[in-house]
């Protein structure tokens, strides 16, 4: 400890912060983030695949989620070290670029982590390691467009983009209803992507959820839900060609202020009262008539009164429709939200082909859906479960066929799964190697190696002999020269995935491989750990 002063004469105390630190250097510190990026990844290797296991994690205010999502089970586990960071980090950008094939990067990143640790010991330099894994990589990321097939799909031919997605919800917990959820998944993106762009806007594809039903129930609607009701029972449940009058206006005559004083003494006097009461609702109501509405959606409430005379008049309202709502009616249907009654006029209402009120369960429990709206390409996916656990995990295993359908609408190429698309890089990684002269062919090899940890672990997690199974497919491959044979999963009795139609999208598979290696530099690269020590 040092005292100094500063400008102003104050006085302050240094401490040296060397002596406070612990530090790791050279191949220790690399030893030690090594086994910090194998850690995280051993905990997601079983997790992988058709067959892999779930996961559950309880967060620190009770919360439980149950998950097969790599992106989300590193996402809520607390790691405090910061090369698992990095692993984390890893996973949130493989899932933010392609969305899918979460666990499959951090599997990766751990083989290869693994391989560099057996050359390190060996004595080969981490830059040559580094260096070997960044030429693997790039023979890697050809050969699989090398292997890749496009695929026509249009209107009318939706399979393979519906097989592709089923590929990714296979191994998620929902896998039960794969068929139906990867069609509304593949619907859905249809319906709000620009094909001639090649672009969809996720954004348009709301996904929400009601705890009930089953997972079967799970349904696309062409439009929006609310989850409202009819202020009155006795109201139509069903609008055909609705025009929708939103209003942020309250529904009712203006209360007195304070400073105002109604002095009410005579019977008379109170029947006016209420008469001018009636006859404000029923101006009110008649301006609604007048302009053509045959719905009011009001964000603020109306009284028992009003709603009578509103089921009298029929004229069907939905009351409390919060801001939010409001707003995304207010645009799918092409409507203005009006803030004062004198505002309203028939330009300002909103269209929908049909508006609904649909009923759940035995309680009061009812929904609104606005469906086949004027303006907008929304939809909404709206998923049911027995319990909320369920509801989140689908929610979460629709966001990554949705990312799957994206992603093919952008660029239509595939490989093949189950790990043979890594067998396929992994014999092409491993001929290129004798090419290199240099130490760097040792790291090329590792590199194949590595590479064969997917389809190893996709075997293990599936309750097959790891190691014979691998060499069998990868013989087989070499014998046939066709890179379509991967490890039988479900044990459907071939190992042709072409046969099994279990596709990947080539971006996604490519992404994984880069961003491994990125992170797997980048640690190989660190030979000096300073951090704070513990007391
Ligand atoms: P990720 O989060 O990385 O997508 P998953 O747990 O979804 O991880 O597993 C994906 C892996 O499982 C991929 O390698 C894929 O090829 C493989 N896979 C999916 N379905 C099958 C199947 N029916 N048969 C064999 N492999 C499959």
């Amino acid at each position: 400890m040092a005292l100094a002063f500063d400008e102003f004469g104050r006085p302050f105390i240094i401490l040296k912060e060397q002596e406070q630190k612990t530090r790791l250097r050279g191949l220790d510190a690399q030893k030690s983030n090594i086994s910090a990026g194998k850690v995280v990844a051993r905990i997601l290797r079983t997790s992988l695949g058709p067959k892999g296991m779930d996961k559950m994690l309880q967060s620190p205010d009770g919360d439980v989620t149950i998950t097969n999502d790599g992106a989300t089970i590193l996402e809520q586990m607390d790691v405090d070290n910061q090369i698992a960071k990095l692993m984390v980090e890893l996973s949130r950008s493989q899932d933010y670029e392609i969305g899918d094939g979460t666990t499959g990067v951090v599997v990766m990143a751990g083989a290869l982590l693994e391989q560099a640790e057996r050359l390190l010991e060996r004595g080969v330099h981490p830059i040559r390691v580094a260096e070997g894994y960044e030429l693997a990589s790039r023979i890697a990321f050809e050969h699989l467009e090398h292997i890749s097939h496009k695929f026509e799909f249009g209107a009318t031919n939706l399979e393979p983009l519906v097989q592709t997605c089923m590929t990714t919800l296979s191994s998620k917990i929902v896998n039960r209803c794969k068929c139906s959820l990867a069609e509304i998944a593949v619907k859905a993106v249809l319906a709000v992507a620009d094909l001639e762009r090649k672009d969809v806007n996720l954004d348009l594809i709301k996904v929400e959820g009601k705890v009930g039903g089953k997972l079967e129930d799970t349904e696309l609607i062409y439009g929006i839900l609310v989850d409202k009701d009819m202020s009155h029972p006795q109201m139509p449940k069903q609008i055909e060609n609705a025009k929708i009058a939103i209003l942020t206006c309250p529904f009712e005559p203006p209360k007195p202020k304070t400073k105002h004083k109604v002095d009410i003494d005579t019977v008379e006097k109170f029947q006016t009262l209420r008469k001018q009461e009636q006859k404000y609702f029923d101006d009110m109501v008649q301006k609604c008539k007048d302009v053509g509405a045959t719905l009011v959606i009001c964000q603020w409430g109306f009284d028992d009164e009003a709603n009578h005379l509103l089921m009298h008049r029929n004229l069907p309202a939905v009351r409390w429709v919060g801001g939010v709502e409001l707003e995304l009616i207010a645009i799918a249907t092409g409507g203005r939200i009006v803030p004062r009654f004198q505002e309203l006029t028939p330009e300002k209402l909103g269209k929908a082909g049909l508006v609904r009120e649909k009923s759940f369960g035995t309680t009061k429990d009812r929904m609104l859906y606005i469906e086949h709206c004027a303006n907008s390409r929304a939809v909404t996916i709206f998923t049911r479960g027995g319990n909320k656990m369920v509801i989140e995990e689908t929610k979460r295993s629709l966001h990554d066929a949705l990312c799957v359908a994206r992603n093919l609408i952008r660029n239509n190429s595939i490989v093949y799964g189950g790990g043979s698309a890594e067998i396929a890089c992994s014999i092409a990684v491993e001929a290129a190697a004798d090419r290199y002269p240099g130490v760097e062919q040792y790291a090329i090899r590792a590199f194949a190696d590595a590479l064969d940890s997917v389809p190893m672990a996709l075997a293990e997690n599936s309750g097959l002999q790891p190691i014979e199974t691998l060499s069998a497919v990868k013989s087989q491959q070499i014998k046939e020269n066709n890179p379509h044979f991967g490890i039988d999963c479900n044990d459907i009795g071939t190992n042709d995935m072409r046969e099994q139609n279990v596709f990947e999208t080539l971006i996604g598979k490519q992404q994984q491989i880069l961003l491994a290696t990125q992170v797997v530099k980048m640690i190989l690269k660190i030979d000096d750990v300073i951090s704070p020590s513990d007391f």
